[in-house]
């Protein structure tokens, strides 16, 4: 293996570490807890197990967690009523809808109902124009914990080559966005994209968001190049165990890449940390106080 192992776990231990001492100071300074508030709607087995973790790491961070386990036949007014509660809940800092919200309810009508401000998911159509237009917004957390292990590993991302394969709006096109705004050269691909292996090939950065075990295979990627792999995939194993893969062929990949981001402990871990950052500075900007260093080292 030649690449190097970006390492999700470790960063974001760092990044949790960093909230929670920023927590304790508003606590201590100015009598504030930080709060976020994470809705559940139905009885999906996967988001049971992201809300959990959730909730476990907003209380170790030092916040205040609040979760909202709703039945999955509630009606779409009964969960805006929710939303507009917690929007005027001065406790609350923080609004997450897990999703996805069972069939019968609008999700748009959900998520542009959270105020914009304590949008820590930032999905909210107001924070996408943000992001599109390069002002401060809410940054949809995913694509953030990819951008900040980026940084850390290369510095400045200008220039650079960046190919995202996937285009879904909560994490292929704002990690482009992202990635624009750091004057990457930055080209996004889709299930229609004719060549893909001969696009992710000249790309400096690579960033799997698809959701499709395995796809990226080493031969596709430029020797050196640096692969994040978002994807996180159930497979079945020749014993009949289950066990998680990446987008990206791991074995292949790491042969050739620079560096890459394994599954499980890459990605993953980033994106509740940056909630938890999100959470933080959504606090401090109620209350007009500087927000957090967000870099890793
Ligand atoms: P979506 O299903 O919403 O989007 C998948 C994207 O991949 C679509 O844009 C689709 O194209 C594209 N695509 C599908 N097949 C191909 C193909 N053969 N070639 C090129 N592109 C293709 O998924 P998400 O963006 O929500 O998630 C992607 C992956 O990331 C999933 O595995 C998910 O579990 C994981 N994930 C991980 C997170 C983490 O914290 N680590 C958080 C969020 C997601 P088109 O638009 O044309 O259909």
């Amino acid at each position: 293996m030649v690449a190097q192992i970006i390492d999700g776990k470790l960063f974001s231990q760092r990044l949790r570490d960093k909230v929670a001492l920023n927590v304790a100071d508003l606590k201590n300074n100015h009598k504030i807890t930080p709060g976020l508030a994470v809705v559940l709607v139905g009885e999906d087995p996967a988001s049971q197990v992201y809300v959990k973790s959730k909730g476990k790491q907003t209380k170790e961070a030092g916040m205040n967690s609040y979760e909202y386990k709703l039945k999955e036949d509630t009606l779409e007014l009964d969960l805006l009523k929710l939303v507009y509660d917690l929007n005027n809940d001065d406790a609350v800092h923080g609004i997450l809808v897990q999703l996805p919200l069972p069939p019968h309810i609008n999700e748009e009508a959900v998520i542009n109902a959270i105020d914009p401000a304590k949008d820590v998911d930032g999905f909210h159509i107001s924070n996408v124009g943000l992001l599109a237009t390069g002002q401060s917004s809410m940054v949809p957390c995913t694509p953030l914990g990819c951008l900040l292990m980026l940084k850390e590993f290369h510095g400045s991302l200008s220039g650079m080559d960046a190919v995202v394969v996937g285009r879904s709006n909560i994490v292929g096109k704002p990690m482009a966005q992202l990635l624009l705004n750091e004057s990457c050269t930055v080209t996004i691909t889709h299930s229609r994209t004719k060549n893909l292996e001969h696009v992710v090939g000249r790309a400096d950065i690579v960033v799997a968001a698809v959701g499709k075990a395995e796809i990226v295979k080493g031969n596709w990627i430029k020797p050196g190049a640096t692969l994040i792999d978002v994807g996180i995939n159930r497979v079945e194993g020749s014993n009949g165990s289950k066990r998680l893969v990446g987008d990206a062929e791991f074995s292949s990949c790491s042969e050739v890449a620079g560096a890459i981001t394994p599954v499980p402990g890459g990605v993953g871990p980033m994106t509740i940390a940056c909630l938890l950052v999100n959470t933080l500075v959504a606090c401090c900007r109620k209350y007009g106080l500087s927000e957090p260093d967000i870099k890793l080292s």
